[in-house]
């Protein structure tokens, strides 16, 4: 019969190595290698079927651990380790020398609904969760003061299998905390519980439980508990991306709200410093900002300075360049938990009309509240995550800057990266000793024999493992053991293996390989030149369509014809990626051009000499040279999307028949595939440092963590002074930019030189408080000014009686071609962080 529940009696650790008891809390077990040897040392049955520390310790037999305990090397291996580990918590590492010479946040908190640390913490769903896992494990090794916020989640998301007919089958295991590398937040003896007022006077409340990811802690909220009596309150937190809106809203005010005060419950009860940053990963966190300006509310300062000090402080970071993507709720139902009067955000915002929040997420669609543009509204710095997705932001969100040109609208780019000694593989950082930094000098030394065999033999362990999850999975599908025996031979250790795992979403376009069936199966079947194909991916439980191409894909790769060269492997997780990524040739990617903001699997496969054949797309836009792989070209801008498809399935096959396959099978004398090779050791070598997540981390820390802390100090100081002033110039800049106009603009050619002299009326604002610019440059025949050349021009004394100011310039145009400019003002005031952030500008009068 089935358990009802269960539960874990864990043996006390011998004290000779009670030391195992933080190396298996501390999750930084998962890129420290000789801490998983310990483990798999006291029982490797145990740690190879679960890779999980605390798995081991609590099946282990009671006799081994006595047995261990009597073990001098053991006990040695442990101590060192254990110091190994104390030495990585306080080591001022990077930021520590950073600190020294820059001005640097104490305190950095990071809000997200996902967190893809490892795959013994199940509260991730893909790409999102495992950035901001990977942002939490470099910022550790790096020495930030940083604090992940997120949730904790009874099921996850889900595990995948599959049917008899390929159909996708989800199941929902429920994670016990207990079990977990987790330890419950208590002030004293009691449980620290966090609670958010409710409509209809209930009250949401949550416990919140730690997990150390190397010095950095996150705090993970939990509301499965008794004090939520109702079901719904109690499942807020019950799976990831599962329920309707109301559920959604609940979790990320429980995210946002919530997570601000958990956080000051930790840094009371640790003494930590608290965080003068905070970074919002996506628009689910964006509640955190109205948590921020209530706090600074009931602190007594009025909503436009509160505002003027978390706008400083606050960093939004968007993921998703589909309009689809963008979490957006009825007006209405952010209303009813903002506005009930016994909300205890409206109480103590002290009677303003919950509208004031509500327009923070206004969009054109009335009755709509915009996440994401609560997040750039409340967030004085912004960033897309590569530079192609800040280009597409900066146009998706025009609108949010009316007046500005695309080039000019204030939302950055900081482009993701992944975490190297998670990602890399054992083998292959043992050469540079797991010294990222000098890794890249270390594989340009290394004999290409050495390159090839290395990855050979990461081919054949991805190989063996493709074996077993296929048997795997077709004894889970209902076929028998004597049905299966082909999987025992599938794939070949020497033939070009491809991978492609990725959620089965729309975009993404799982089956463009099949575009053409026969044209694939000839690819993969050619008798001397064979190609092996594995796939996977989820669908979300909704999403019957993403479950049809899993779907087509496993009926495809089910033809006896077929199997041995292609397969689709369930349940994609950071367990099985790690293999892929490892023993893979090339890593394709075939998204709708340029709906990938980023996307990161290719990051790790180059991270192990994977080279790289993808649409332009994400971070492969920026960084994809001739020598790291193969652009697919893109057919953007062909409007009927069926064609659109044929024209770049069509480039893919042809690459692959006319580039990729003859290249890998192209062998010298001693059997090696030298260009190949050199494509890997260029990839190694250039592409490698810059898809790491420390470059990442060290450009937020250097472009958006810094200057947030600077100018959150310089909104706070002195009592707010300068929050207010920027809050009292922004309402003086509101209300009185109607009656700025440029009236007149003169201009005087001067030996080559172009003297230009506006005539600007400004109404009621000080004229130290605009800024005029000439923007001149070659213009095009419609009149654009292409990549102009910006200006400031200086004001020729004070106002004239009729209220006009003149500003003037003497600039040297090029010195040829159509030429032209124009004048602008905009507002200027030194605490914003671009002259473009409130979204006004006056241009010339036309005509003028
Ligand atoms: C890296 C990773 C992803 C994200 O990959 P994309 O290229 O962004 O689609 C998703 N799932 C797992 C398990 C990963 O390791």
């Amino acid at each position: 019969m089935k358990a009802f529940r269960r539960f874990t009696v864990r043996v006390p650790l011998p004290t000779e190595l009670a030391a195992l008891g933080p190396l298996s809390h501390n999750l930084r077990w998962v890129w420290n290698p000789p801490t998983q040897e310990l483990f798999a040392t006291i029982d490797a049955e145990r740690w190879e079927a679960t890779g999980d520390p605390l798995r081991v310790l609590a099946d282990v037999d009671p006799a081994r651990l006595t047995e261990l305990a009597a073990d001098e090397d053991f006990r040695a291996r442990v101590s060192a380790v254990h110091a190994d580990l104390e030495e990585y918590l306080d080591a001022p590492q990077w930021f520590g020398g950073y600190a020294q010479t820059h001005p640097v946040p104490p305190g950095i908190a990071y809000f997200s609904m996902e967190f893809g640390v490892s795959e013994v913490l199940p509260i991730y769903s893909g790409g999102l969760g495992i950035l901001a896992g990977d942002h939490l494990k470099a910022a550790s090794d790096l020495g930030l003061p940083l604090i992940g916020v997120g949730l904790f989640y009874r099921s996850g998301y889900f595990r995948q299998s599959l049917d008899h007919e390929g159909w996708q089958v989800e199941r929902y295991p429920v994670n016990d905390p207990r079990d977990l590398p987790l330890t419950l937040l208590t002030d004293g003896d009691a449980p620290v519980v966090i609670e958010i007022a409710m409509p209809g006077g209930r009250t949401l409340s949550a416990q919140v439980w730690v997990a150390n990811v190397g010095r950095i802690p996150l705090l993970l909220l939990d509301s499965d508990i008794a004090a939520n009596t109702d079901d719904q309150l109690r499942g807020v937190t019950d799976r990831l991306y599962g329920g309707d809106q109301e559920h959604r809203i609940l979790q990320e005010i429980l995210l946002g709200i919530g997570g601000v005060r958990a956080l000051r419950a930790y840094i009371r009860i640790t003494g930590r410093d608290e965080p003068t940053v905070f970074h919002m990963n996506e628009g689910h966190a964006g509640f955190l900002g109205t948590e921020r300006i209530r706090e600074y509310v009931a602190a007594g300062l009025d909503f436009d300075t509160a505002e003027a000090v978390v706008r400083a402080s606050n960093i939004f970071t968007t993921h998703t360049p589909v309009p689809a993507g963008i979490d957006r709720f009825p007006t209405d139902l952010v209303n009813r938990y903002l506005d009930a009067d016994d909300s205890g955000i409206s109480r103590l915002l002290s009677g303003l009309p919950a509208s004031t929040i509500t327009e923070l997420g206004d969009e054109a669609d009335p009755g709509v509240f915009n996440m994401a543009h609560m997040g750039f509204r409340l967030g004085q710095r912004s960033n897309g995550v590569s530079q192609l997705h800040g280009a597409v932001s900066r146009e998706m969100f025009a609108d949010l800057w009316p007046g500005f040109d695309v080039a000019d609208v204030p939302i950055g780019a900081v482009t993701n990266g992944v975490h190297g000694p998670t990602w890399v593989s054992r083998v292959w950082r043992d050469f540079a000793a797991g010294d990222e930094d000098s890794a890249p000098e270390v594989y340009a030394g290394l004999p290409s024999e050495t390159i090839w065999s290395t990855h050979e033999s990461l081919r054949a362990e991805l190989v063996a493992e493709v074996r077993r999850r296929a048997h795997a999975s077709g004894r889970e599908r209902g076929f028998t053991d004597a049905e299966l025996t082909w999987t025992a031979d599938l794939f070949d250790p020497g033939v070009l293996t491809i991978g492609f795992a990725r959620r089965a979403a729309t975009y993404k376009r799982l089956t463009l390989m099949l575009r053409d069936p026969e044209r694939m199966r000839r690819i993969l079947t050619d008798p001397d030149r064979p190609v092996q194909l594995v796939i996977a991916g989820k669908a979300h439980p909704a999403d019957d369509g993403g479950k049809s191409l899993i779907q087509e894909v496993v009926r495809f790769a089910e033809d006896p014809q077929l199997r041995d060269r292609i397969v689709f492997l369930p349940d994609y997780d950071i367990s099985m990626a790690r293999h892929i990524y490892a023993g893979c040739d090339v890593w394709l990617n075939n998204p709708v051009r340029p709906m990938e903001a980023c996307g990161t699997s290719g990051m790790k496969s180059a991270l192990n000499g994977g080279l790289n054949l993808s649409i332009l797309d994400g971070w492969w836009d920026e960084m994809a040279d001739d020598d790291n792989g193969w652009a697919i070209p893109s057919a953007e801008g062909v409007e009927d999307e069926n064609r659109r498809d044929d024209l770049e399935a069509e480039a893919l096959y042809a690459l692959l028949e006319d580039t990729v396959i003859p290249l890998f099978y192209r062998r010298d004398e001693n059997g090696l595939p030298t260009r190949w090779v050199e494509m890997m050791r260029h990839t190694l070598t250039r592409l490698g440092p810059q898809v790491l997540a420390s470059r990442m981390v060290r450009d937020y820390t250097t472009e958006l963590y810094c200057p947030a802390a600077t100018a959150y100090v310089a909104a706070c100081a002195d009592d707010h002074a300068g929050a207010r002033d920027l809050a009292e110039y922004r309402r003086e800049v509101e209300t009185g930019w109607g009656s700025v106009v440029v009236a007149g603009v003169d201009e005087e050619h001067e030996d080559g030189l172009l003297r230009v002299s506006a005539h600007v009326a400004v109404g009621e604002i000080a004229p130290e408080h605009l800024r005029v610019q000439l923007v001149l440059g070659r213009v095009t025949d419609d009149g654009e000014i292409v990549d102009p050349a910006i200006i400031d021009m200086k004001s020729e004394g004070d106002r004239d009686p009729s209220g006009r100011v003149v500003f003037s310039v003497l600039a040297t145009p090029p010195a040829s071609g159509h030429l032209g400019y124009t004048v602008r003002v905009l507002p200027h005031h030194e605490q914003l962080s671009h002259d473009a952030e409130l979204g006004l500008v006056r241009y010339p009068v036309a005509g003028g």
